[in-house]
């Protein structure tokens, strides 16, 4: 569809009228009319941006240009099942706007991310292998029929895709893989500028991908998949058995069946030569994945990202120097891997984008 200037013209006045944008500057001339520039204007309004892992929540409240006014993260248990876990988001949510003197009210939209596989149009997740009790449980009309606030929901990884995209390390980039490593592991995939999610909303489930033919039981019912190799489980049992097999490790100051992969992560950061071989393990785990995943999809960047992202260098490497080893040259030579700028905030800034989005739809459909 083409639009005649004075049509444009009129919309843009509505617009402004509206006060969703603003006028900003006069842009140089290429010749004809200087153009005018438009930016949205910041304080239209505001969104909320909530991560929903399976041991921790993360929410974000920003305006419309997406800047951060306030942030919180709480443990939490997706185990819980869908109505506890709804309950606490709806409490925690109320409590993070009453800090910027808000209401729900006040709020556009809200966009929630959760770990496993989603059907958009439905507003529900199918199957998730690390959230028990919510297949097929109809989430986002929950949250809207409680909030009056429209909801978008989205996949972790997906998210954070969108996320470093629109305001990380992958800004720019066409073609981006998001690897989240967490309890669960998952990928997010930008091809072609558009969020890929295959034909029922699991494309991009990396962490059951079979690394090893008869490893470890997964949580999906399968043996040797990438996760139950390299998740966050994976990581702390693999901490554990050291220990029992009398191993000499900072870890042992932590009662075994506590020990989590955050303290791994720290004693290889320390210098912990056992949990920096075991954190080297799980990149070399991640690095035969994402190889196949770079063979298939020859993507230009590759932002690892989730709890262990903090690492750097630490896991990166043996992600690299595997990549290097088992992918195509052609595919291996373009690919930049690096760690999620916006570290544990990026699937919740990718929340933020899909609300924001959904904000504007709204008002254009108006
Ligand atoms: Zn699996």
């Amino acid at each position: 569809m083409y639009l005649t200037r004075s049509a444009i013209s009129s919309i843009i006045d509505n617009l402004k009228e509206m006060g969703l944008v603003d006028e900003i500057e006069i842009g140089p001339t290429t010749g004809g009319r200087r153009p005018i520039l438009l930016a949205i204007n910041p304080r239209y309004g505001y969104v909320v941006g909530i991560d929903m892992g399976a041991t921790h929540l993360g929410l974000v409240v920003t305006d419309y240009s997406a800047h951060v006014l306030e942030e919180i993260e709480h443990p939490f248990s997706v185990t819980d099942g869908p109505k506890n876990c709804l309950n606490q988001i709806d409490r925690y949510v109320i409590e993070l706007l009453k800090r910027l003197k808000l209401e729900i009210s006040n709020i556009s939209a809200i966009g929630m991310d959760v770990p496993g596989p989603v059907v958009a149009e439905a507003g529900m997740v199918s199957s998730p292998p690390i959230m028990p009790g919510w297949d097929g449980y109809p989430i986002q009309t929950h949250l809207e029929e409680l909030w009056h606030v429209p909801v978008s929901l989205g996949n972790d990884a997906e998210l954070g895709a969108l996320g470093e995209w629109a305001y990380g390390a992958g800004r720019g980039e066409n073609n981006l893989a998001y690897i989240k490593v967490g309890t669960g592991v998952g990928a997010g995939l930008l091809l072609d500028g558009r969020i890929y999610r295959g034909a029922t909303g699991t494309a991009g489930e990396i962490g059951h991908v079979t690394i090893q033919e008869n490893g470890p039981l997964c949580t999906c019912g399968n043996y040797g998949c990438l996760e139950a190799m390299a998740g966050g489980q994976a990581i702390a049992r693999k901490a554990r058995e050291a220990i029992e097999k009398g191993r000499r490790t900072q870890l042992s100051s932590i009662e075994a069946k506590k020990i989590l992969a955050v303290d791994v992560a720290q004693a290889a950061q320390r210098g912990d030569l056992v949990a920096q071989q075991i954190i080297t393990e799980a990149g070399t785990y991640l690095g035969i994945a994402v190889a196949s995943l770079i063979n298939v999809f020859n993507p230009s960047m590759v932002v690892i990202g989730g709890g262990v992202s903090q690492l750097g260098d630490l896991l990166l490497e043996p992600i690299r120097k595997t990549v290097v080893q088992r992918s195509l040259h052609s595919a291996a030579k373009v690919v930049r891997i690096t760690s999620a700028v916006l570290g544990r905030r990026a699937s919740s800034m990718g929340a933020v984008v899909q609300a924001i989005n959904l904000s504007l739809d709204r008002l254009v459909d108006v």
